[in-house]
């Protein structure tokens, strides 16, 4: 008989899991709190403009053709998307602008034409960043680090014996130093810690494998919006007969002689085989496994940072910006300092627009836009928001204003606030932040929960909150693993 699973949540790590055991021939079953699928990446209509919750950056399309792949069905009848040519345009309050090309030689490119003496500097960086990355991935991202099984392989030897050039022991911003003079570059790249919600200054240098996604393997954007990735495994998942319960919210996982058994909502029980949990792992233990002992490091651990965030609908279309586009702050420390020490937002905060409208001609009716301004934050620990909401507001349109070289505060007709506590109350995410833990320690970028009980058997974790980590390539990865665990 054909072995039941239940995944509880459908966010992108739930959705893809889901995908990869019933193709398994497993019979799988998602609840879901929510009225739709996505959890983070997931939209919603604002009038009629188009909005996407959460994540707006898409790199590595081959994780989701890899899903569709091992489903054996043809990815082009689900989802489709294009390369940008430009992943980020940057733009600086003293006028300077660089357009970070999603294409490695561009990009270098625009490094010689914009920060003059830097470029073959950034070409030995992109080169080391893709070498680390190819290092790094087959024992730390596309695997469990928890099974000894992990460290018994050609691939995991040649990781330690070229440890030290993985720059581990050093911080994103020292290694940024080590290689630039221009603090308008070193700002850049040390803005890539904010990936998985930690601080340049804090998080190790490891992060500078980004660099290789974006700029060597480039940024992508699906033909119907960045929650077209949620739809689409949500389509092939019901397509293939995976069952979704939705407007259920799971309140425990139900044990019996050590082996997870089953789940209840409201004391009625639902049995399965297999139970794994897409919730945030922190308030899987709070509120799922009540009595059972959260593992150390999760008592302990640091959330990783926040987001405030405004959804416009902008009554006309911007000719100087791009998709993705960053405003940068005139002093990045005080900023971080800001986040991860003050909790709160520095008066001059990095301003990133994002408007999906651009070649997504849908997303708004025609000649506006639909803006999407995200604030880094620290996480919920019961600041003032509705304060801290207006001044921000205030702050970031005039930043806008004064380096964009507008008016914007008239062109804003639909408008949507998002503060850490909605982002919690929304997707269940543990103070409302954004990676699960931060990685604002060397080992902690390493160190998540393991996506299986070591106590419980039967019991599997997936998404952003548990190994490898947060953002849409992890949770995939964290989806393949589990996957690969459940035999
Ligand atoms: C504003 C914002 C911007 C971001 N930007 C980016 C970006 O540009 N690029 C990027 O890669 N990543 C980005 N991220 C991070 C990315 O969105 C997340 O890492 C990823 O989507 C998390 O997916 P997940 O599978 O962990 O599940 P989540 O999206 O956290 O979803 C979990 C789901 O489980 C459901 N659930 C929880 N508890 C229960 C329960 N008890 N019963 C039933 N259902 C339950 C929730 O309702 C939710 O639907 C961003 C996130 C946010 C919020």
């Amino acid at each position: 008989m054909k072995k039941k699973v239940i995944i509880i949540g459908s966010g992108i790590a739930g959705l893809a899991l889901s995908v990869r055991l019933k193709s398994k021939g497993y019979d799988v079953e998602v609840f879901e709190k929510n009225k739709n699928v996505g959890g983070k990446l997931s939209d919603f209509y604002l009038n009629n403009f188009r909005h996407d919750f959460g994540p707006k950056l898409f790199t590595m399309p081959n994780l989701i053709e890899d899903i569709f792949e091992d489903a054996r069905v043809d990815i082009k009848k689900y989802f489709k998307y294009d390369k940008l040519d430009i992943a980020c345009k940057y733009f600086w309050d003293d006028g300077h602008i660089f357009n970070g090309y999603s294409d490695s030689q561009k990009f270098i490119n625009e490094v010689h034409k914009k920060f003059d003496k830097e470029g073959n500097k950034v070409e030995e960086y992109i080169f080391n960043s893709k070498k680390k990355f190819n290092l790094v991935k087959k024992i730390f991202l596309e695997k469990s680090l928890h099974k000894i099984s992990t460290y018994l392989s050609f691939d995991a030897l040649k990781g330690i014996l070229n440890f030290l050039q993985l720059n581990i022991f050093i911080s994103l911003n020292s290694l940024n130093k080590r290689y630039f003079k221009d603090d308008k570059l070193i700002q850049l790249f040390n803005r890539f810690a904010t990936y998985n919600g930690s601080s340049p200054y804090l998080t190790s240098g490891i992060m500078s494998i980004i660099q290789h996604l974006e700029h060597d393997l480039g940024v992508f954007m699906p033909k119907k919006g960045i929650s077209d990735i949620s739809h689409s495994l949500y389509n092939l998942a019901t397509d293939l007969g995976v069952k979704f319960h939705f407007n259920s919210e799971i309140d425990k996982i139900l044990i019996k002689h050590k082996s997870a058994v089953g789940v209840s909502i409201n004391k009625i029980n639902y049995k399965a085989d297999i139970i794994v949990s897409n919730m945030d792992i922190n308030l899987t233990y709070d509120r799922l496994l009540k009595g059972y002992k959260k593992p150390f490091f999760i008592k302990n651990y640091q959330p990783s940072s926040s987001a405030v965030v405004f959804y416009w609908n902008m009554n006309k279309s911007f000719s100087n910006i791009s998709v993705h586009n960053i405003i940068f702050s005139r002093d990045q420390m005080k900023e971080f300092d800001y986040i991860f020490n003050r909790n709160s937002i520095y008066d001059d905060p990095t301003v990133y627009i994002c408007s999906t409208s651009k070649i997504v001609k849908e997303d708004a009716p025609s000649g506006c836009e639909n803006w999407f301004i995200l604030i880094n934050s620290p996480f919920d620990s019961g600041q003032n928001w509705k304060k801290i909401k207006k001044n921000l507001r205030n702050n970031i349109i005039k930043k806008i204003n004064s380096t964009l070289k507008v008016d914007i505060e008239s062109n804003i007709i639909g408008e949507k606030i998002l503060t850490p506590v909605d982002i919690e109350n929304e997707t269940l995410s543990k103070f409302g932040s954004l990676y699960g833990s931060s990685s604002n320690s060397l080992q902690s970028a390493f160190i998540r929960h393991p996506n299986f009980s070591k106590n419980i058997n039967n019991l599997y974790f997936c998404g952003g909150s548990v190994h490898p980590g947060g953002g849409i390539p992890l949770c995939l990865n964290s989806a393949k693993i589990v996957s690969d665990l459940i035999n």
